[in-house]
């Protein structure tokens, strides 16, 4: 399913101006400049993206008369542009297992992108294990199991409060003797305690290193689209905490604010590896520049 970041972000700026304006040609002047900064910050891209996306479109532009369509295509050009770099699938190595550690805050959509991800890597010919490595949340076990199920994928666990180190270890041995491809560790995603969570993903990462020392291979952290600017926060908590390598943007369908898709790549660079589109195993999709700039500015 194509992905639906708030539509109509020029639209609703044309459509206060009175009947013909579809074909209406407006100067690209401060005050329109200023509005169109103006909407994307309203869809959660930021001062300093929206900014930017506004000046690269004046350019060589300043004060010329553009239809609405014009103005779309311009906007959705320089999106799209900032966006290409980061369009990145999550790699897939020859190395056996590879490990991925699955990182972010609690209802971000961990649980379910692991879900999501394992079908997809089942559906592409790989075999897959998942440990669910947030231990202390019991809900989060069952329902990892239920995606495990759903994904035709063992999903490795351990009683409840235990170590989640040595289930990532357990988990590797596994992965190893079953002749994985892919290892995907779910993890905490307890902010209210930093120090602990670092330490316990520092401690998954010395152990499973023992076993190979190039793992994790990926560190993906899940962002939730919903919570717009604060994801920007949560990229930067996450790199001091993990060596966040990719990230995976949940929540974009229906959410007013897929702008900040646009800030996270301005500001940080990080691969988006996909988006999450809804609830459903198939609802995740890669990230396609072109239709994202398309269907934030359509
Ligand atoms: P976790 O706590 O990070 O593991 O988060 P979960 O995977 O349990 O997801 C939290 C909630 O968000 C659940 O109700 C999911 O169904 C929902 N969710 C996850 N991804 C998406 C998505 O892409 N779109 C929508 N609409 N809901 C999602």
């Amino acid at each position: 399913p194509a992905p639906e970041p708030k539509r109509g972000v020029i639209g609703r700026l044309i459509g206060r101006t009175p009947p013909a304006a579809p074909v209406m040609r407006r100067p690209l002047d401060d005050a329109m400049l200023e509005q169109l900064e103006d909407l994307l910050i309203s869809a959660d891209m930021g001062v300093d993206t929206a900014a930017r996306v506004t000046a690269n479109m004046a350019e060589g532009r300043f004060g010329k008369r553009l239809s609405t369509g014009e103005i779309k295509a311009l906007m959705a050009a320089e999106i799209a542009r900032i966006m290409e770099p980061v369009a990145k699938p999550l790699p897939i190595y020859a190395k056996k297992p590879q490990v991925v550690l699955i990182v972010g805050v609690n209802g971000s959509g961990k649980t379910t992108t692991i879900g999501k991800l394992a079908a997809q890597f089942r559906a592409a010919g790989k075999s897959v294990v998942i440990a669910a490595g947030d231990t202390f949340r019991a809900a989060a076990v069952e329902q990892l199991q239920v995606w495990g199920e759903r994904a035709g994928v063992p999903v490795l666990t351990a009683p409840q409060g235990s170590d989640p180190a040595s289930l990532a270890f357990d988990a590797m041995g596994k992965a190893e003797a079953d002749g994985a491809d892919l290892l995907m560790i779910d993890t905490a995603g307890r902010l209210q305690n930093r120090a602990d969570l670092m330490e316990e993903l520092a401690k998954i990462v010395r152990v499973i290193r023992k076993k190979d020392p190039d793992a994790p291979h990926n560190t993906v952290l899940v962002l939730d689209a919903t919570t717009g600017q604060n994801a920007l926060s949560q990229v930067e908590i996450f790199q001091k905490i993990s060596d966040v390598s990719g990230l995976v943007m949940t929540k974009l369908d229906g959410t007013a604010r897929g702008g900040v898709l646009v800030a996270l790549a301005d500001k940080f660079g990080l691969p988006i590896h996909a988006i999450g589109v809804g609830e459903q195993i198939d609802d995740l999709a890669p990230f396609d520049p072109e239709e994202f700039a398309a269907a934030l500015t359509g």
